[in-house]
């Protein structure tokens, strides 16, 4: 890596450690001709996660777009805005994980519904609502035995 400074082009790494979120890692140099000490990171490059819609047709992952949701539903909610971002990144990687570079956008849906049911049960039924009634209109009275019959499921493990 090439001295900022010098342009001097064998600078020294110091100290090489991940990130906090595991995502990179970061390194500390320092160039051996005018000292100066730089940080750099080196993370992988991540080709465009792309949604799968119903009908077939794709576009790019949007994390913006499902953070919007996300925090839709959890408005006048005790939730910190870093916890739904924390919540659409954890998201978006498992995303990833799963494989070819393509999702579907039900399993988006899904995915939204199953973490905001972790931070926040209002939110939960709010987003489910919404999502439901656009997905298939009448599954969400289901979704809401569903919701009954985790509690009780709970409940006897206790
Ligand atoms: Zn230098």
């Amino acid at each position: 890596m090439r001295c900022p400074i010098c342009a001097y082009e064998d600078t020294r790494v110091l100290d090489s450690r991940p990130t906090e979120d595991d995502q990179a890692i970061r390194r500390r140099r320092e160039c051996p001709t005018c000292l100066h000490r730089f940080t750099t990171y080196e993370r992988i490059e991540q080709g465009p996660l792309v949604v799968v819609k119903k009908d077939g047709r794709r576009e790019v992952f949007d994390r913006q777009k499902v953070l919007k949701g996300v925090l839709t539903a959890l408005q006048k909610r005790p939730i910190p805005l870093a916890k739904a971002e924390e919540m659409v990144a954890a998201l978006e990687r498992d995303l990833r994980q799963g494989g070819g570079g393509e999702v579907p956008s039900a399993a988006i849906g899904e995915r939204v519904m199953d973490s905001l049911r972790q931070i926040d049960q209002v939110a939960y039924i709010r987003f489910a609502s919404v999502y439901r009634a656009f997905e298939h209109p009448g599954g969400f009275r289901e979704m809401l035995e569903h919701l009954e019959g985790d509690s009780e499921d709970e409940g006897r493990d206790l």
